[in-house]
């Protein structure tokens, strides 16, 4: 369905960073080293941690940087970027331009049964999310429906989880990559009955054909760490897994900073429990 930009494949010794890919197949395995081994010349290695005894082969997306990752770029001057306007989106914004071709196809359908789809928020730059965040640790919008008390009654690690029950740190939100898409609301009870319901069940039924997968999805076993359920999140995976791979390869906790409260990052642990808490069947969608 797509085709992708030339990959660097690189070997690496996986440090402990609970990845999704953690849990990679034998014979994938052997295909991943057969291919890095056939790319020797471009091959990266990274000095094993001494927790995992063996080396796993990665391939990243060459065109995949820190930078990006973290969404310190400017996607109006990025060609991977294209701007979206309504009637698909309820405002200007930008996001991939793939993404918004399979965006584009998907309305399209859901239209044609009686389903109107908007993006609501697409591409968060780095200063954007930075912006939220820090509008919410100094308690000047709610949180969870409550304004935050006090630093003085609730530590920097408590403060950062109530925020992060809906929001990300900067450097850290997906839409960063401009593979997601917020759609229709961002609001649970919107999503819980009548016409959100029906937009909710339409999108369950039909948005793994144009390549989104809902990654906020219920906790359980596809799930354990990260965000509160959001029915209005979806991630165009062709792109958004190979970023989800590259993320804990390139970017570590130590990384997130620049911003009120970054301090916590480390100790919260973010690129494991938020970055890497997603629907785990998200991952395993054909490219
Ligand atoms: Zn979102």
């Amino acid at each position: 369905m797509l085709k992708f930009l030339p990959m660097l494949f690189v070997a690496l010794g996986f440090y402990a960073c609970a990845n999704n890919n953690a849990q990679s197949n034998p014979k994938q395995d052997d295909l991943l080293r057969q291919n890095a081994h056939n790319n020797s010349d471009t091959s990266l290695s990274v000095a094993a941690d001494t927790n995992i005894n063996k080396n796993v082969v990665m391939e990243i997306d060459s065109s995949l940087t820190p930078e990006y990752l973290m969404g310190k770029f400017d996607p109006s001057k990025d060609n991977r970027f294209v701007k979206i306007s309504p009637p698909y989106s309820s405002a200007d914004m930008y996001g991939r331009k793939e993404m918004f071709e399979s965006f584009k196809l998907m309305q399209a359908a859901a239209k044609k049964d009686k389903i109107s789809l908007t993006i609501v928020s697409a591409t968060r730059t780095y200063d954007m999310q930075k912006a939220i965040w820090e509008g919410k640790w100094n308690s000047k919008k709610p949180v969870d429906g409550k304004i935050l008390p006090p630093l003085s009654q609730l530590s920097g690690k408590e403060r950062a989880l109530k925020i992060l029950l809906w929001n990300s740190m900067p450097s850290t939100s997906r839409h960063h990559w401009g593979t997601d898409i917020d759609m229709n609301s961002v609001s649970p009870a919107y999503f819980a009955t009548g016409k959100g319901l029906k937009e909710y069940e339409w999108l369950v039924a039909h948005a793994a054909e144009y390549g989104f997968c809902q990654t906020y999805s219920e906790f359980g076993e596809s799930r354990q760490t990260g965000y509160q359920v959001e029915k209005w999140h979806w991630s165009y995976m062709p792109i958004a897994q190979e970023c989800t791979k590259a993320y804990p390869v390139l970017v570590k906790n130590e990384d997130i900073k620049g911003f009120v409260g970054s301090e916590t990052a480390v100790d919260i642990d973010i690129i494991k429990n938020y970055v890497l808490g997603i629907n785990k069947a998200c991952q395993n969608l054909p490219k």
